[in-house]
């Protein structure tokens, strides 16, 4: 019976993505905030806020009664993610933040601190692809700079919030890892190790964090429907390399991550840390 019921799933995502994609825009836009949500009195800071997977987690933290501050790089989409988050009821703030620049994150925390007096949560979902080729044609300066933005800036970010966490008795981080962490992916070398390196952070916060009641762990995406993956998408050799022989052989939704660390920032993880989620249809993730 079990068997059928995934079938039918796998069928049905198979053949009808637009339905599947419709019931997620629903629940997207749904307007509905729930005063008692798991995350009620919560202070949570998302970074890369402003579109695809950021702005999902920001949107379902904030729907379970979290008071989120969102951020990215550029205002005009700050200004547009807090305007339609805002539109729907939620409780968001934001600021500019480029998590590369440690003034940026300064600011993040400062502006968190002073409008609602703690932190409780932090998901560090930040990262950035400029590179396409092989590894050992990649130059110090972008290997650098792929590093500073998806693996230094969370060891940063973590740095900035532990105090202020442990002044609250405890809190949960989350990174934002991804498959290619697990599978390399070709041409996409430094990206890759650099995701690998978040599962390592991941554990080894998680280890000195515990004692003090903070917990880490970490999401992985498979494909995902984001502005990121666009060229992943948009090639059907690729698409159909990433998604075919999945059990759920579709693209994700941002939705779907977001249902995955939000699960993960609430107390129904309380006895999990050190540990990623893999949202990824199925596809086989282990190191
Ligand atoms: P996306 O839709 O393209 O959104 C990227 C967000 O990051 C935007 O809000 C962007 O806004 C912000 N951003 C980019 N660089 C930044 C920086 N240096 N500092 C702060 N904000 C920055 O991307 P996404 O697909 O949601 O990706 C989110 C995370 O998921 C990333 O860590 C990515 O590696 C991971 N992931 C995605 C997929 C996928 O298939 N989509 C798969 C695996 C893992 P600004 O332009 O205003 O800065």
């Amino acid at each position: 019976m079990a068997s059928f019921f995934k079938n039918s799933i796998g069928v049905l995502c198979r053949n009808y993505p637009l339905v599947v994609s419709l019931k997620f825009e629903r629940l997207r836009s749904s307007s509905a905030v729930f005063p008692q949500g798991m995350h009620k009195g919560k202070v949570a800071i998302v970074t890369a806020a402003t579109s695809g997977i950021g702005l999902a987690i920001a949107r379902r933290l904030a729907k379970e009664g979290a008071n989120v501050v969102i951020s990215s790089r550029k205002q005009e989409n700050v200004t547009r993610a807090l305007a339609e988050l805002k539109s729907e009821g939620l409780n968001i703030s934001g600021c500019v933040c480029h998590v590369g620049n440690e003034e940026h994150q300064d600011l993040l925390v400062n502006m968190t601190l002073e409008q609602h007096g703690a932190i409780d949560i932090l998901v560090s979902n930040a990262a950035v692809n400029p590179f396409v080729g092989k590894i050992v044609d990649c130059s110090k300066e972008m290997w650098q700079k792929i590093f500073d933005v998806n693996v230094t800036a969370s060891f940063l970010l973590a740095k900035h919030v532990v105090p202020h966490m442990e002044k609250r008795g405890g809190g949960s981080i989350v990174l934002v890892s991804s498959t290619a962490g697990y599978h390399p992916i070709p041409t996409i070398g430094p990206y890759s190790v650099s995701k690998t390196a978040l599962l390592g952070l991941t554990r080894t916060l998680a280890l000195e964090l515990g004692p003090m009641n903070i917990r880490v762990n970490c999401m992985a995406p498979g494909l995902t429907r984001t502005r990121f993956s666009t060229i992943l998408q948009q090639s059907p050799r690729l698409n159909r390399m990433l998604t075919e022989n999945l059990p759920i052989a579709r693209i994700g939704l941002p939705e779907e991550c977001a249902g995955a660390v939000n699960f993960l920032c609430s107390s129904d993880a309380s006895f999990i840390t050190g540990e990623t989620i893999v949202v990824a249809g199925g596809g086989y993730s282990r190191l």
